[in-house]
């Protein structure tokens, strides 16, 4: 009896649902092609599950992400839903946080790469950036976003007091320092630690339990570490010189933006958010996949929405979900292809369509 795996789609707002119709073209033509039995069930997130349900992520949602082998996400918000003030924690503020919160999911993979075709659509010269090939690795369940209490104080004055704090413990630190080992020995093997240890405290712990996790369970692995400002600097001048890059949540969260520089757009990005660390041939249940642009309400409804980011994210689905990394790499390489033969959204600067685009990924896939 085959497998079959439980994918749940959550298209979300905007352009998530126009990317979201390619990555599932992309999905249901790989698994049939590579023998896999898939069954895919679509569902509301964010705004969209807001105008039916009066809230970002219901708890049937929840429960079928919870059950799912992998899940897909377009992207959620838009203007339309930014004034909305839910009271309460921030899971209830956020879909999208919700779900990532309950499914655990601290192992934040966001690749960026150069593509060839690309080149010249990036602020690099092209000697520069020819071959980079990062991966951030973000911790994506702890730090400033979630540290407890956080708040907003009103003062008589009339001025304003708004805080948070930034907490780490030790396991929390170990477990992505893992995630980070893990994917190196399966890439160049080294890791860049990123971290302002120089000021803060959550800082110091962070790199003295990365090295000692590099030093204790992966000698094998080259590790250096780096202030996060001076990163920041050091990996847009010689992105060529670096291959994972470890962050806590925050700072995480702005390299994996930077690091989109090298690809050409942010359309571009694909990203995996795991419970787990990835180790080769093992699948991990539970996983979300998802573009790292936003619902890019400037260009919905036209159907100009760069497909790439969400079809290489179900191109990760494959590698990390279904243990299947050949279906992956031939996924990456259909996109190449349609880059160097010019099949290039507006965001690339051509003129093709996000189901054009589509349509010639699915061609070169067959
Ligand atoms: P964005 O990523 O949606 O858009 C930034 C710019 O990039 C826009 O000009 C947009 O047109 C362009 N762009 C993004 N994806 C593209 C694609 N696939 N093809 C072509 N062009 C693309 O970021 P934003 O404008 O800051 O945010 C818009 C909304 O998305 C906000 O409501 C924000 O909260 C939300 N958002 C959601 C997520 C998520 O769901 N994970 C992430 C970021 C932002
Ligand atoms: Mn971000």
């Amino acid at each position: 009896m085959t497998e079959t795996f439980k994918v749940l789609a959550l298209a979300g707002d905007h352009i998530g649902p126009e990317v979201v119709a390619a990555g599932l073209q992309v999905l249901k033509f790989s698994a049939d092609k590579a023998g896999l039995s898939i069954e895919v069930e679509e569902d509301l997130l964010g705004g969209a599950s807001w105008d039916v349900d009066g809230t970002f992520c219901t708890d049937a949602v929840l429960a079928k992400a919870q059950s799912a082998d992998a899940i897909l996400v377009g992207a959620v918000g838009g203007p339309e839903w930014d004034d909305i003030r839910v009271d309460g924690p921030i899971t209830q503020q956020d879909g999208l946080t919700r779900l990532r919160v309950e499914l655990d999911v601290y192992n934040a993979l966001r690749p960026a790469r150069a593509w060839t075709p690309l080149l010249h659509r990036t602020p690099y010269r092209s000697e520069v950036v020819d071959g980079a090939d990062l991966l951030v690795i973000r911790e994506n369940s702890g730090g400033i976003y979630y540290g407890e209490p956080r708040g907003v104080e009103r003062h008589a004055d009339g001025s304003v007091r708004a805080f948070e704090i930034s907490e780490y413990h030790t396991g929390e630190v170990e477990r992505i320092a893992r995630c980070a080992f893990e994917a190196a020995r399966v890439r160049r093997n080294s890791v860049t630690s990123l971290d302002k240890s120089n000021v803060m405290e959550t800082g110091k712990l962070w790199r003295e339990t990365v090295a000692r996790i590099g030093r204790d369970e992966y000698p094998d692995v080259t590790l250096n570490h780096l202030l996060m400002d001076f990163a920041l600097y050091a990996v847009s001048k010689s992105p060529c010189d670096f291959d994972v890059l470890l962050a806590d949540n925050l700072f995480g969260d702005l390299i994996s933006d930077m690091v989109a520089t090298v690809a050409g757009s942010l359309g571009m990005l694909p990203s995996a958010t795991l419970p787990a660390a990835t180790r080769a041939g093992e699948p991990i249940k539970g996983g979300i996949y998802e573009p790292t642009h936003g619902s890019a309400p400037d260009i919905s409804g036209k159907g100009i929405a760069n497909p790439a980011g969400t079809i290489l994210s179900v191109a990760m689905m494959f590698e990390h979900a279904f243990a299947r990394p050949d279906v992956t790499r031939k996924i990456e390489s259909a996109v190449e292809d349609v880059l160097k033969a010019g099949v290039l959204t507006p965001d690339l600067g051509g003129t093709a369509t996000t189901t054009s685009m589509t349509d010639v990924v699915l061609e070169v896939l067959a």
